[in-house]
């Protein structure tokens, strides 16, 4: 029997529940689907799965299998290449966000085959860990203390892969419509990508031998590299399972060594994400709290425009916001600073930050992005107050305090610098010899959003 076993944002061998199902049904067709939505979409995380699909591809091979590639809408090509190698399943994980699953079960069996979808290898599964009542944990630290306790699934190792006899063509590994929708061009952040499953894996040995005795002081300091795993993106596109990592920590965690105790908890926060957003679908549009619905945000507006072009004249920021630009990546802390920026002393909405960040992003999750805006905003369950408004000034002396973090993305002779001058668009037209005046005080825009804020409370 021929199946397929659709590799979708799982891009890995190892701990794929998807592949291990498919490799004891019959022979795998591993597939990958290039939806050109999600390259419009994303493009920044549609370049970053590109780029692990030669890497997935050849681990393939040396286990004398291929990977065919097609690119089209996911239920079009289902059905397509199902019916054409008379495949009797079709083996994936599920979708996220979960609404993507809509209409592929109707198009697999229109071609005769059934579609089986699979947990996803996160930390626990989905609405498996919950309140006493049974509802699902809205607070953060009840919610660790709970998976803590938890027996955590182990990593399901590589299966043994058999081919069918003949293969079905491949459209081969490009993507024309991320290439197309990345607007900085490709090169300028295929540079600070490392992809591929084996990767990831250094990348967690590296850390865990390197710098984690020292990740809770100095996780939020954006000059300091590799201060944290730098796994998120490598999370993101599926190159690693979360329950890999755990399972790589137990060592450390049994031996109780400094700091991985708090690395598995940030760990934990992408497993509570994924859980408020299964219980929420509608997360990354509407305030978790009903009562933020009414609240005075802007709309999309010029002073949003500057800030998405690191543009504000606000150093912190504008430094995060060429970071994210540049690498499609920002350092957490920094994502805090300017997501509090945008919110509350540009009082614009956060969902103008959340899609910006979801185009520019390598690890853009769905998930994450949703509840890390809301948090931000003040409007997400265990969100920070809205009250609490960071001053990027006093956040860059306490963790960028010789400003080394700033000057690489704003010294003009700085190699950040220079990268964003480089990958600008002329259609941009900013000036970045000239250092631009802040839209608002940062006293006047903290006022002005208390002020705001007085509508919610009342
Ligand atoms: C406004 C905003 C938007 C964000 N959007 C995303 C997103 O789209 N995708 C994403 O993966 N992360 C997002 N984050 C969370 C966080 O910034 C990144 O996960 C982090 O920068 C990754 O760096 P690291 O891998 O070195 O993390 P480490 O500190 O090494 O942490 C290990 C892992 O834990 C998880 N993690 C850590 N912090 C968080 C968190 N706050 N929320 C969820 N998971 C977390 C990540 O998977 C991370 O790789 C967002 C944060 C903010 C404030």
């Amino acid at each position: 029997m021929t199946v397929i076993c659709w590799f979708r944002r799982v891009l890995r061998l190892d701990d794929h529940p998807a592949l291990v199902a498919a490799a004891k049904d019959g022979d795998v067709i591993p597939l990958v689907i290039l939806d050109p939505a999600e390259a419009r979409d994303h493009p920044a995380s549609a370049q970053r799965q590109a780029m692990s699909l030669p890497r997935l591809e050849a681990s393939l091979r040396q286990r004398h299998s291929r990977l065919i590639v097609r690119r089209g809408d996911p239920a079009q090509v289902l059905e397509q290449i199902a019916r054409e190698t008379g495949a009797s399943a079709v083996h994936t994980t599920v979708g996220f966000p979960f609404a993507s699953d809509h209409g592929l079960q109707a198009a697999v069996e229109r071609s005769g085959a059934s579609l089986h979808l699979h947990e996803l290898a996160d930390l626990v599964p989905r609405a498996s860990v919950l309140t006493k009542t049974g509802g699902v944990y809205k607070v953060f630290t009840p919610f660790w203390k709970a998976v803590r306790q938890t027996d955590i699934a182990p990593p399901l190792p590589t299966p043994t892969i058999s081919s069918p006899d003949s293969w079905p063509d491949s459209d081969g590994t490009d993507w024309p419509e991320a290439r197309a929708a990345m607007d900085r061009g490709w090169d300028v952040m295929a540079d600070h990508i490392r992809p591929g499953e084996d990767e990831a894996m250094t990348r967690l040995d590296e850390f865990l031998d390197g710098t984690l005795p020292d990740y809770k002081e100095h996780r939020d300091q954006p000059w300091r590299p590799r201060a944290t795993s730098n796994l998120s993106d490598a999370l993101a596109v599926g190159e690693i399972s979360a329950r890999r990592i755990w399972r790589h920590c137990q060592p450390a965690f049994q031996d109780g060594q400094k700091g991985i105790d708090h690395f598995l908890s940030e760990l934990c926060w992408r497993d509570f994400a994924r859980e408020l957003f299964h219980e929420a679908p509608d997360m990354a549009s509407t305030p978790w709290r009903p009562e933020w619905q009414d609240f005075p945000w802007k709309r999309d507006n010029n002073d949003a425009q500057d800030w998405r072009r690191g543009h504000t004249g606000v150093q912190m920021v504008d430094a995060g916001m060429r970071e994210l630009y540049v690498t499609g990546q920002m350092h957490n802390r920094v994502r805090m600073i300017t997501g509090s920026y945008l919110t509350k002393h540009l009082l614009t909405d956060w969902r103008v930050g959340l899609d910006w960040f979801a185009r520019c992003l390598i690890d853009w999750d769905a998930a994450s992005n949703a509840m890390n805006w809301q948090w931000v905003a003040g409007c997400g369950p265990d969100a920070s107050p809205f009250f609490r408004v960071f001053n990027p000034e006093t956040q860059g002396d306490k963790f960028d305090g010789k400003a080394r973090y700033r000057d690489h993305w704003l010294h003009p002779n700085a190699e950040g610098a220079k990268q964003f001058a480089a990958a600008t668009p002329r259609s941009w037209q900013i000036d970045l010899t000239h250092k631009p005046t802040p839209a608002i005080s940062l006293a006047e825009g903290r006022a002005r959003a208390l002020d705001a804020y007085e509508t919610v409370k009342s």
